[in-house]
């Protein structure tokens, strides 16, 4: 009876992995997540030589990631097509490289080619590859961050910090939506610093909903925006 019960125990555990797996892998999402970085803080905390001739002072994209709610993190490195540099039209090329650079190591073709690789394939059932780039791109264009914060009077400081509500507020304003934001912690100072932000897509990644929010930007302590 015993050996019964452990036995069914453990297929409906490896059930549950096998389950979990699947979905991880075939591109089962909920929203998208669209996540623009601000480069100075990539740069800051980045392990890589980051790419000092381009010093951006504007909010890229980092990605377009199809998201589950239990894991926004999943899925990812789903069974698609792979990176086709030539599907990326010479047009919508030189609007990424604008819109998508590589603000860690200047190699923009390979940054596309890992997002594609690892988030994008997990979307193909609803936007193919020029798709994936072409409606990252408008989403980039349609709501431009850096502006946004520069008109709410939240611009890079050394000496002002914000509130997570202030820079949420500021966004919010103009979207209708609340944006998530992430942060990098300074393990020397602790301080946190404004990393990522945001905007949230239903499964069509056509129309904005709200981001839930994101563990990374603490709770209550201020973020300096660098
Ligand atoms: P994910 O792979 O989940 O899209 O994002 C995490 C990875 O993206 C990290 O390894 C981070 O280093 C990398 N990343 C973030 N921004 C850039 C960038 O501008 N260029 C490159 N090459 N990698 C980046």
């Amino acid at each position: 009876m015993t050996t019964l019960k452990s036995s069914t125990a453990l297929l409906v555990l490896a059930f549950a992995f096998f389950f979990c797996f699947i979905m991880s892998t075939t591109g089962s999402y909920v929203y998208f997540q669209f996540v623009q970085q601000w480069p100075p803080t990539t740069c800051r905390f980045s392990s890589k030589p980051s790419n000092q001739q381009r010093r951006l002072q504007i909010f890229t994209i980092h990605g377009l990631w199809p998201s589950n709610y239990s894991n926004p993190r999943m899925p990812s490195n789903c069974t698609g097509s792979q990176f086709n540099f030539t599907k990326v039209y010479p047009q919508l090329r030189s609007k990424l490289k604008k819109s998508w650079p590589d603000v860690e190591s200047g190699n923009d073709t390979r940054f596309w080619e890992s997002e594609w690789n690892k988030h994008g394939t997990c979307s193909e059932e609803k936007l193919n590859q020029m798709q994936y780039f072409e409606r990252s791109h408008e989403m980039w264009n349609f709501h431009n961050i850096t502006k946004i914060l520069e008109n709410a009077s939240i611009v890079p400081s050394a000496t002002q910090k914000w509130s997570y509500s202030d820079i949420v507020s500021a966004i919010k304003a103009r979207t209708q939506t609340t944006p998530s934001l992430r942060c990098k912690r300074d393990k020397k100072t602790q301080l946190l610093h404004l990393h990522e932000v945001v905007l949230c897509y239903e499964y069509n990644a056509l129309k904005q909903i709200d981001c839930n929010r994101t563990a990374t930007c603490g709770n209550q302590q201020a973020i300096w925006f660098q």
